[in-house]
């Protein structure tokens, strides 16, 4: 039923500028529980999804003209990114975006700014993150901007966590990265799931990892869903071999 859905977008159509029309009419579900991967290529419109989703598109002259989403069953469209992050729903963007010039730590506090509980639970959840993440626990008092993109993507997850979300709308975490490293982000993505509940809705050009890892998804060509299904499926599917896991 509906209730088990976390998160429903609803024929989204986003216009940048007035005239650029890159999504065309986008739906999509991620069930209480899901890791539902966003996949496609170059452009094909994911951030712009996610950014639709929490938000974020003013700063970028975009705006949603049609469609609807709802969130926790109720319509968020309307809401500011932080009102969105205080109902459990926070986007880690692209490029990972910490605060280069504090330490990690200060990073994840920053992440509880939605907060109003006591300092001595911001705390505990510091030290839940460094159970999930031990490189950032090792890297604690390292300046952000100085330590390795995995352990910047870690911190930029390990923020986001710090708002207590149920759901986390994640931007391309492999960007960049070596395998392994992505391979062990992807493993803690699972425990953050598994153990404390949060949802996933996740944007990949590596089609390959985020299969592995997720429950479902979803590909965008061109601003359209092309094709959907569970995640088992998707890595069987001729078509989805051919053009996105390089195997013909
Ligand atoms: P990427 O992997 O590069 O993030 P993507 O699938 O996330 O790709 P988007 O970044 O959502 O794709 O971009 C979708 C389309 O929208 C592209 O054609 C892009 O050029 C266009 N676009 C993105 N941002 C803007 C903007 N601010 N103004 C105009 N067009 C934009």
């Amino acid at each position: 039923g509906t209730e088990d859905l976390v998160l429903s977008v609803n024929n989204i159509e986003v216009i940048y500028d007035h005239v650029i029309l890159v999504l065309k009419g986008v739906s999509l579900n991620v069930e209480r529980g899901g890791i539902v991967a966003l996949l496609g290529a170059n452009g094909a419109g994911k951030t712009t999804t996610l950014k639709a989703i929490s938000n974020l598109l003013h700063a970028e002259r975009g705006e949603v003209t049609k469609g609807s989403i709802t969130f926790e069953g109720q319509r968020v469209d309307q809401l500011s990114p932080n009102e969105l992050v205080r109902r459990g729903c926070i986007q880690v963007l692209e490029g990972r975006h910490c605060f280069g010039h504090l330490t990690i730590e200060e990073n994840l506090l920053t992440g509880a700014f939605t907060r109003r509980d006591s300092n001595a639970a911001i705390w505990r959840d510091v030290e839940a993150i460094y159970e999930y993440f031990p490189r950032l626990k090792q890297r604690r008092n390292a300046m952000a901007g100085y330590t390795s993109g995995g352990e910047q993507q870690m911190c930029a997850i390990g923020r986001a966590m710090m708002s207590r979300p149920t759901m986390i709308l994640l931007d391309e975490p492999s960007m960049g990265l070596a395998p392994q490293i992505v391979e062990e982000i992807f493993e803690i993505v699972r425990k953050l799931n598994e153990s404390e509940r949060v949802s996933f809705l996740l944007a990949e050009q590596n089609t390959n990892m985020a299969l592995k890892y997720a429950t479902y998804g979803y590909i965008l060509e061109t601003g359209r869903v092309v094709m959907d299904g569970p995640a088992t499926m998707l890595r069987e599917n001729e078509d989805v071999k051919e053009f996105y896991l390089g195997v013909s």
